[in-house]
């Protein structure tokens, strides 16, 4: 259509200004000859001699036909005396081009039906009198019918044109159309949930790139439903131990008679220690889904980090100390984060409270305050168990566990790492580990340092 339309317009003005200007020349002509011809007619006493008038005639007669069109002369009553047709001598006829020439207006008139072309010019004798008019009347067919054809051929052209451009366009947007197919139809089975759909690529343009992009998009959402998945599982496990053990205890102390209020008393502790179990769980659940949801606000203030690592490290002195763990804090420069103190501190206190858990008697446990130009570096350095390449990643994954029963007994939840990671992000920083097995890990928090001019004393 936009090719076509505007063939068509171009072809319709086209043909109209071509039609005006052959119009025009063939006016001017006929008007030229009309002229001339009232010249001859006036000067030669045409209209009172009649010798002279049968002379003309045939000269009148040869013009006629050398030039197509037909020559009338009038008397100044509009009588004919003369036409080269011999239709009308001697009649007198009303026309409007005749009638204007008699008052002194040479007049061209097109008339459209029949395409007939009148020109009248006024016969003045010696005297600059009106004594006539001349009347020159010419088909103008031989103009109307070249441009006929022409037009003809244009609109024949547009057709043709328009079926190609037709195929064209069908051809063309068949190529974009058919991707974008491809895609939607994948979008549309995803969004009932199937998954695991992905979009055939072909080619490297745009298309190509959305579909690359549409398959990215899926396998990513393919591997968040995984993990929701594994999450709902490893929640539904994680509380079905805890559980069992209730069941398992509370059935044996019904099923005995007689039972000792000394083995109630121990039975019930060990009730008491499940429940405990499981509400740590259950907090450190809600507090990851918080922080999940970007529910928490952070009360952002300059935190003396060094301060900070000291309580935790003073916090953490007893249980140490029980299993005969050197802790030491070391302070290589005075550096302060923009943070929440309480939930950065409680976040590095995980760390630091896993070194102590997974560090055999007698180890040591090292933390550490650094930073450069922009970053500041905690590190929590011990010499225990430590974990394997390929565990390091997953270590920050909910409930990843390295050794299962080991780690259960420690009383963790496998949750702690994973709040750490999400609080640190919070902070807009970072955490990595460096470890060998039965060597020791280092965990090393970078966050950004706090920006001076702000209140740093805080
Ligand atoms: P948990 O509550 O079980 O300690 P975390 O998320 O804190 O869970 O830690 C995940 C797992 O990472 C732990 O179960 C343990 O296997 C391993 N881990 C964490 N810190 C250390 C460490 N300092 N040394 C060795 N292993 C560690």
């Amino acid at each position: 259509m936009i090719g076509f339309f505007p063939l068509i317009i171009f072809t319709a003005a086209a043909s109209v200004s071509m039609s005006n200007t052959f119009i025009k020349i063939r006016r001017d002509n006929l008007s030229s000859h009309a002229i001339v011809i009232a010249g001859t007619v006036g000067r030669s006493n045409y209209l009172t001699d009649e010798s002279i008038r049968l002379l003309i005639d045939t000269d009148l007669d040869e013009k006629s036909r050398e030039n197509s069109y037909r020559i009338l002369v009038f008397d100044n009553m509009s009588a004919c005396v003369s036409d080269t047709s011999k239709l009308e001598t001697g009649k007198t006829l009303v026309i409007p081009e005749v009638i204007n020439a008699l008052s002194g207006i040479d007049t061209q008139n097109l008339q459209t039906f029949g395409n007939i072309m009148y020109a009248a010019s006024s016969v003045k004798n010696d005297m600059s009198q009106i004594t006539g008019a001349v009347l020159l009347v010419s088909s103008v067919d031989e103009v109307f019918t070249p441009i006929a054809d022409i037009e003809q051929r244009l609109i024949y052209f547009a057709a043709i044109i328009l079926v190609l451009t037709t195929g064209f366009v069908y051809f063309v947007s068949g190529q974009y159309i058919t991707p974008l197919r491809s895609v939607m139809s994948a979008v549309i089975k995803m969004s009932q949930g199937h998954l695991n759909i992905r979009t055939k690529i072909k080619g490297r343009d745009e298309f190509a790139e959305m579909g690359r992009a549409f398959n990215v998009m899926a396998e990513e959402l393919e591997l968040v439903e995984k993990t929701r998945e594994e999450f709902v599982s490893n929640v539904s496990h994680e509380l079905k131990t805890p559980l069992s053990s209730i069941k398992v205890l509370t059935e044996s102390i019904l099923l005995q008679i007689d039972v000792p209020p000394e083995t109630y008393m121990e039975f019930l502790l060990d009730i008491n220690s499940e429940i405990d179990r499981m509400t740590n769980i259950i907090n450190d659940l809600l507090s990851l889904v918080k922080l999940d949801r970007r529910e928490v606000t952070l009360d952002f203030k300059p935190v003396d980090i060094g301060y900070m690592l000291m309580e935790i490290c003073k916090r953490l002195f007893p249980i140490a100390h029980r299993k005969n763990i050197h802790i030491a804090f070391e302070e290589m420069k005075k550096v302060y984060a923009d943070a929440d103190e309480m939930k950065l501190s409680s976040a590095i206190s995980n760390i630091v409270d896993n070194a102590v858990k997974y560090t055999p008697e007698g180890g040591v446990v090292k933390v550490t305050a650094d930073a450069d130009n922009q970053n500041l570096f905690i590190t929590i350095t011990d010499t225990g168990v430590g974990i394997s390449e390929d565990e390091q990643q997953k270590i920050f994954g909910r409930f990843y566990r390295v050794d299962k029963t080991r780690d259960r007994q420690t009383g963790g939840t496998g949750l702690g790492l994973a709040i750490t990671h999400a609080t640190v992000l919070l902070h807009n920083g970072s955490i990595r580990v460096v470890s060998r097995e039965n060597e020791g890990s280092t965990f090393i928090v970078t966050l950004p340092l706090h920006q001076k001019g702000e209140n740093a004393n805080a």
